[in-house]
């Protein structure tokens, strides 16, 4: 039960995968510290049920902090399990990484109010005032692990950015990122195909990001991995004015296409088969994808291929292996699994995540200026930072 007329020596806003682990770090580190965590949720945790497509992937073997992650999830009895370097608990269920979190919580008595929506904190004489509709709190020590702006239907909407600033904190360009992109074009008959290829991100003939993977056509453009990564490298677009960004994907990278298309040019006309350009598109790339190509280089489908030029061959080949999609803007922060941008590095300690400008006021997570692709590499740095926060808020 946390009780309003208590100084807390800890009191952390934000119940999620940086709070929860920084509270828990704390305490373990000094078990007579008391800890409070205020969560606007209803229930701590609630976008990590959400994180991996319900899978929850904590880290990656590429990620910074990985031998500690796998160390701390062992502690809490979650057993790792590897797929692409990707780790996931190994009974692939979210919910058993945020009861393992919340189960640790209430074993070390920490204590917790939910549904409070932190709108104000100010320190007087060494004393934090966390304020919030109808109560406050008190406490020595202070962590903000609100999170960014991404997905705020999980009650991330970016408050922490206020909370902060009132305390002199500066925060850097903020944008989503890790989302899907609104392309120019009817994508109506696109929509709902997925396919394996390798895409590339271009500004002014540059490849800027290259990536293998899967996308996936949706009526208003792309998603998918490949295509969530390459926002990272595009993130302001339709913001401060669109760059000229293209994306190409190659749906058939391990082929010599020309080569292929004048073997069966030159198959075709030996034995007169008469085949059609469309039978051809169809074994190379998905139905759907085989019309647009034809169409984008002006091809009848129901042409024989031994009556294409070298020149038509070409251009076959360079859009089913150049496939151009011009982005005109990202899908904003609902759609976002991220934010780019966050607390200004430079005003913080980044050895214990300490403000530099007040002393005993922390940060850890998204709220901070990093974001990762997607892997696990950003709640590798929840951890992290809530484990470095927590490990020196304790002493
Ligand atoms: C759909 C989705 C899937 C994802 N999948 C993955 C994945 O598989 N792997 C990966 O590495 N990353 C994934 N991410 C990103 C990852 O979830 C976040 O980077 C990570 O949760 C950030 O941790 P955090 O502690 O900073 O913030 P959060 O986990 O977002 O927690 C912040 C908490 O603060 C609370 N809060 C906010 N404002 C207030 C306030 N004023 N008062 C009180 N409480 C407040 C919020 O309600 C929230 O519970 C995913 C994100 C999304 C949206």
């Amino acid at each position: 039960m946390a009780k309003k007329d208590e100084i807390y020596d800890i009191c952390i806003v934000g119940g999620g995968a940086s709070g929860m682990t920084a509270a828990i770090v704390s305490k373990y580190a000094n078990p007579d510290l008391s800890i409070l965590i205020l969560e606007k949720n209803d229930a701590l945790g609630k976008k990590l049920r959400a994180t991996g497509n319900g899978r929850c992937n904590i880290t990656n073997v590429s990620a910074d902090n990985y031998i500690d992650t796998l160390a701390y999830f062992t502690n809490l009895s979650i057993l790792p399990r590897e797929e692409d370097g990707r780790i996931y608990p190994n009974s692939e269920d979210s919910r058993d990484v945020v009861n393992a979190l919340i189960g640790k919580i209430c074993d070390l008595n920490i204590d917790i109010v939910t549904g409070v929506s932190v709108t104000k904190i100010t320190k007087e004489k060494d004393i934090f005032s966390i304020i919030m509709s109808g109560a406050s709190y008190s406490s020595k020590k202070l962590l903000i692990a609100t999170g960014g702006k991404a997905a705020p239907i999980y009650g991330t909407t970016g408050d922490g950015y206020n909370l902060s600033k009132n305390f002199g904190h500066s925060i850097t360009k903020l944008a989503p990122v890790l989302t899907p992109v609104e392309c120019i074009g009817d994508f109506k008959t696109l929509k709902g195909i997925r396919s394996k290829g390798i895409l590339s991100l271009e500004l002014n003939e540059e490849i800027i990001f290259k990536e293998q993977g899967e996308i996936q056509f949706t009526d208003y453009g792309v998603s998918g991995i490949c295509v969530f990564n390459a926002t990272r490298f595009m993130k302001f677009i339709g913001g401060d004015g669109v760059k000229p960004y293209t994306l190409y994907f190659n749906f058939a990278p391990n082929v010599d296409m020309r080569e292929f298309l004048n073997d069966r040019i030159n198959k075709a006309c030996c034995d007169d088969s008469g085949e059609k350009v469309g039978t051809i598109l169809r074994g190379l790339v998905k139905e759907g994808i085989s019309k647009r190509v034809s169409e984008l280089a002006n091809i009848k489908k129901s042409r024989a291929i031994s009556s294409l030029s070298q020149s038509e061959i070409v251009n076959i080949a360079s859009i089913a292996q150049r496939f151009p999609l011009k982005p005109v803007r990202l899908k904003g922060w609902k759609m976002a699994q991220c934010t780019s941008g966050g607390i200004t590095s430079e005003e913080i300690n980044m050895n214990t995540f300490e403000s530099k400008l007040v002393e005993n006021l922390y940060f850890a997570g998204e709220i901070l200026d990093y974001d990762g692709p997607c892997g696990g590499f950003n709640l590798d740095y929840a951890w992290h930072t809530g484990t470095v926060a927590g490990r020196n808020m304790s002493k």
